[in-house]
């Protein structure tokens, strides 16, 4: 049977976070074989995410994790100065790892998936045959049409990227996969929360593999498949006045 992929997408309460999660549930519904692992940043589950859980149609976990408030970005912050997502991805790693420590794991692979990207059907189907860390282009990110790794002779030898292309690996969350199984075998092998600015991939793919190793998808890492889209914040003015006159609504 076709290996399952498991979707990670860490989550924050915000007034899009109904829309982004609705939007890439309907993606995930196109996939086969797909496990939804939806982590919350929040100390308790909440009920958007619960009952959106419950109609999404999808194979699903529901974790929850808050960021340390101090590792949260705040809202005068630049986007770049922390990382975000690290604690609710390292979850998923460990129900992952305590899960298929209690069932016999099958081939399976595991996807990093922010709520707020782009995502076609293609790329799912590239990665799910990973056998250590597969890795594709990512579009519209760092700066740059698109970055994404240089394949010579079916092999990666180094990365298109606009910024510090000294980093062991400057990969996009969205453009690599992993296997389960790479995952089980090294059980160490995290986020690092404390890593330098842009170096949080890397931080992980280091405990995984080497270069040498990546497995280029997408007809050798020459089609774009994932975007890294980024929803505008909405403004609210309007609501907030309405409120003020005592017109507000709770819907
Ligand atoms: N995220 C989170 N907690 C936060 C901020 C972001 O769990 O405080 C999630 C967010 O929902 C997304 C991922 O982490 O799935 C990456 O965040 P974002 O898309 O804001 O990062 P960027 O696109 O700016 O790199
Ligand atoms: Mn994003």
């Amino acid at each position: 049977s076709l290996p399952t992929i498991y979707v990670v997408t860490p989550t924050y309460a915000r007034l899009v976070q109904k829309a982004e999660l609705t939007r890439l549930s309907l993606t995930l519904l196109h996939v086969p074989r797909l496990h939804w692992i939806v982590v919350e940043d929040s100390p308790q589950p909440t009920p958007l995410v619960r009952d959106l859980l419950a109609v999404s149609g999808l194979a699903y976990t529901h974790l929850h994790v808050p960021t340390p408030k101090d590792m949260k970005l705040q809202e005068k912050d630049p986007t770049w100065l922390k990382p975000r997502g690290v604690e609710q991805r390292n979850e998923a790693m460990r129900w992952l790892r305590e899960m298929a420590a209690a069932a016999a794991v099958e081939q399976a692979v595991v996807y990093f998936a922010d709520d707020d990207n782009t995502y076609s059907l293609k790329v799912f189907e590239e990665m799910r045959f990973t056998q250590r860390v597969s890795v594709w282009p990512v579009g519209l990110v760092g700066g740059m049409r698109y970055e994404g790794p240089v394949v010579e002779n079916g092999k990666v030898v180094r990365f298109h990227t606009g910024w510090r292309p000294s980093r062991p690996f400057p990969i996009d969350m969205a453009g690599f996969a992993v296997s389960l199984r790479l995952v089980v075998a090294h059980p160490g092998a995290r986020f690092d929360r404390s890593a330098q600015i842009g170096f949080l991939e890397s931080s992980l793919l280091q405990g995984l593999v080497t270069m040498k190793e990546l497995e280029p998808k997408a007809d050798m890492c020459t089609k774009i498949l994932v975007w890294h889209t980024r929803t505008e914040k909405p403004k609210i003015k309007r609501e907030e006045i309405m409120q003020k006159q005592g017109m507000g609504s709770d819907l």
